[in-house]
């Protein structure tokens, strides 16, 4: 199992500018002092390097790539109100999302079955031409659309289970049939997208899937979802690589939302997608998104990388009515999906 990560993660700052911003390096300490405190559990460290230009312009277009990197050449500044483009921020934010590319790169390499990117900033709210929501540059989606493009994958699922909407990503992809998005969150919270009748753009209905749940929800709802609707949707699909924008922010302590998951409950998440991935013969490679609890973070993320590497069993998922009306929905487009 491969770790990457980059010292300029921890660079980049927005408390400089906006004093108590949850988006913060001490999120990453406390998962690295975790993780040290346990040798890593087993994982093989490796840097994350940056992104190449071509690699971001991907899935940004060349305008937002040079205003990203010129704000910040300029000594940095406020995006919007909680987005920050600091002096560090460009090469941070370009490790990050070379740190998922070449997570992406070793898996379908066969070098190993699961990986995690444990970068800052978080991405999955970046649009192609907009950085909102702490996010300037979407890690995942260049490693999805990198392992399309040049990696040999004919197909990559991205399962996102932070609590927030994974907008950006479904903005990138929401026109291919190659790039699966499936956003577990919160419904009715920032940024307000996402609604269960966004299925993706007209003639491609059903390349996008969301699962809104309500406010409580908890372990039962998130693992009855994955085992009713993205277990069959993925082995329909049948992806090369699977890829997991990995937010602890639908953490119980999270300051941010209100869902109730616990740390060993992104544990069983990631057994059950572990499985799903030996099952299909895809790797599984995870991208640190949110999770603004840092404690129940550095628990949520060791849990998961213990998870991933293989420890656990997965369990029998209840039944819960997010998860029948979701199936009901989702087997229009998913015939797999029993309804
Ligand atoms: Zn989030």
């Amino acid at each position: 199992m491969l770790y990457f990560s980059d010292p300029s993660s921890l660079a980049h700052d927005p408390g400089e500018l906006m004093p108590g911003h949850p988006e913060s390096p001490a999120r990453l300490v406390a998962i690295e002092r975790r993780l040290a405190a346990a040798d890593w559990l087993g994982w093989e460290r490796r840097p994350a390097p940056a992104a190449s230009v071509a690699e971001l312009e991907l899935v940004h277009t060349p305008r937002h790539v040079a205003a990203i990197r010129e704000l910040s050449e300029a000594g940095g500044g406020a995006i919007d109100s909680e987005t920050y483009d600091g002096p560090d921020s460009w090469r941070a934010a370009a490790h990050a999302a070379g740190g998922a590319a070449a997570m992406a790169r070793a898996l379908l390499a066969g070098e190993a079955r699961a990986g995690f990117s444990a970068a800052r900033p978080p991405g999955h709210h970046a649009e192609p031409e907009r950085a909102m929501g702490f996010c300037l540059l979407d890690s995942i989606a260049v490693a999805a659309a990198l392992a399309v493009a040049e990696l040999g994958a004919a197909r990559v699922l991205i399962l996102d289970w932070d609590v927030h909407h994974g907008n950006g990503t479904e903005a990138i992809f929401r026109e291919r049939d190659d790039v699966l998005p499936i956003s577990i969150h919160q419904e009715g919270i920032w940024p307000g997208t996402g609604s269960a009748a966004d299925v993706g753009a007209d003639g491609a209905e059903g390349s996008t899937i969301n699962l809104p749940v309500p406010e409580g929800s908890g372990r039962d709802v998130f693992l009855s979802l994955i085992d009713r609707v993205v277990a069959p949707v993925a082995g329909e699909f049948a992806p090369d690589l699977i890829l997991i924008s990995a937010g602890f922010d639908a953490h119980a302590d999270d300051p941010l939302a209100g869902l109730a998951l616990r740390s060993t409950d992104f544990g069983e998440m990631a057994v059950a997608v572990r499985a799903l991935g030996a099952h299909l013969g895809a790797p599984v490679g995870a991208v640190l998104e949110g999770g603004y609890a840092p404690s129940a973070l550095a628990d949520s993320v060791a849990a998961t990388l213990r998870a991933l590497g293989g420890e656990g069993e997965p369990g029998t998922a209840p039944e819960t009515a997010v998860a029948t009306a979701a199936a009901e929905r989702v087997a229009r487009f998913w015939p797999a999906v029993e309804s």
